[in-house]
């Protein structure tokens, strides 16, 4: 089992070892390209050896284009005072990304028009992005808005919106095999915890936790980019070799309490749903899947009918399904230890459903063999779970049947029967179909 590796996270203190890096990586102003990301992946660095990538800003992707690096020190509405009344330096979520900088005095009215609330959260600071060209905005709670008096105001966003480069992260973990499982995320939010952070501090973990297997079969690639024109970018760069990816996850939204959400791949039945289907169906708790829509994630990029790699997405509540999404609530006490560390181990156990999902060919076919007399067998009326599984592989052991195809036919847990499958390799009665 993949959990049980030395460089996997002890059970005990994965929840609290996720939501620390989460918080580590709070402060950071990321958006769709600059610093932010920059600063993030480094940090990621401290923990896997990500190979950073900078694709310059007017680069062909597709059919997009990379836009100009966005970069920011400061950003501030002074009233007449000369107190802060909006403050990046409090939270990064008060400048829209891709603000133009701007350096003026206005009246309320006038100000006002570059001011984005929430009505109906009162509380909450909205995260935007202005993708109009030459704009710029802030983002303040509506109780906010309302104390500001008529005046003058003084508005500084002391940001940069030049040529530069987009810039993702890319881990490669060689396997025995070429082909190749892809694990990808998003990067782009600023300080928002579950719509980023959250999927980052997974992903890193169980890259972490696959780079301590001693033996793996497959190849690992995990992606850290911004949404949407990070994938983009990516694929295009690497078209060519997109045959070897078999198998794919993106992980997004992954640490609220919401109950474990699956949307499968646009093809509907790869072997990365079916994993993840039996993992989250073994799991005996509450869950949910989704066919494959259009719409979400960087799935949409993958999946798209150009390529149609087997993608899915792992989230708890999907993106734009809790009222916390994109605003300031998404925050520390949003995501929890608890659901990052079963979002950790839903990732392991699929990846070690996908590692172990083999054929194995039964060397006694004709009648049932003899299994009391290889000690394995305890029968009727001790019959259990171990010793069914056990007459599950060795009937459909044919060559024709995969674990998981035994797993589903037979209503037993993957782990039980590739229990099963290792006891009668130890005794020689099964081996692996072309070994
Ligand atoms: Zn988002």
């Amino acid at each position: 089992m993949i959990q049980n590796d030395r460089r996997a996270l002890d059970a005990r203190d994965a929840g609290a070892e996720l939501h620390r890096l989460v918080a580590a990586l709070y402060p950071y102003c990321r958006s769709t390209t600059g610093n932010g990301v920059r600063a993030t992946l480094r940090h990621l660095q401290e923990l896997i050896p990500l190979a950073l990538h900078e694709v310059p800003s007017g680069t062909r992707v597709l059919d997009w284009t990379v836009p100009r690096e966005w970069n920011i020190k400061d950003a501030y509405v002074k009233d007449d005072q000369g107190r802060r009344v909006i403050d990046f330096q409090q939270s990064n979520l008060h400048v829209a990304g891709y603000s133009m900088p701007v350096s003026t005095v206005m009246p309320l009215a006038e100000l006002r028009r570059h001011l984005i609330t929430l009505p109906d959260r009162p509380d909450w600071v909205p995260f935007r992005t202005l993708h109009a060209k030459d704009d710029w905005a802030f983002c303040l709670s509506h109780r906010a808005l309302l104390a500001l008096e008529d005046g003058q105001y003084e508005v500084c966003i002391d940001a940069t919106l030049e040529p530069g480069a987009l810039t993702y992260g890319e881990y490669f973990l060689p396997g025995a095999s070429s082909d190749e499982v892809l694990v990808s995320t998003h990067v782009c939010h600023p300080s928002l915890c579950n719509d980023n952070l959250s999927g980052i501090a997974v992903a890193t973990h169980v890259a972490r936790a696959l780079a301590g297997l001693s033996r793996r079969r497959y190849s690992y690639r995990f992606l850290f980019v911004p949404a949407t024109i990070g994938s983009i970018a990516w694929l295009a760069a690497n078209e060519p070799n997109l045959g070897r990816i078999k198998h794919g996850l993106v992980v997004a939204c992954v640490g609220d309490a919401g109950r474990p959400t699956y949307k499968r791949t646009r093809r509907g039945n790869a072997d990365v749903d079916r994993a993840v289907l039996h993992v989250l169906k073994n799991s005996g708790r509450d869950h949910e899947i989704v066919d494959f829509v259009p719409y979400g994630y960087d799935e949409r990029q993958y999946c798209s009918p150009g390529f149609d790699l087997p993608v899915g997405c792992l989230s708890r509540t999907p993106n734009g399904r809790f009222p916390e999404y994109h605003t300031s609530a998404d925050n520390l006490e949003f995501v929890r230890p608890e659901c990052l560390a079963e979002s950790y181990s839903t990732c392991l156990a699929v990846f070690d459903v996908l590692e172990n999902n083999r054929v194995y060919l039964n060397q006694n076919p004709k009648g049932e063999p003899h299994l009391g007399s290889r000690g394995l067998y305890r029968g009727y009326p001790h019959t259990d779970a171990d010793d069914l599984a056990l007459l599950w592989v060795l009937n459909l052991s044919d060559g024709r049947h995969r674990l998981l195809d035994i797993a589903e036919r037979s209503g037993t847990s993957f782990a039980s029967i590739k229990r099963a499958a290792d006891r009668l390799l130890a005794t020689g009665l099964l081996v692996e179909a072309g070994a």
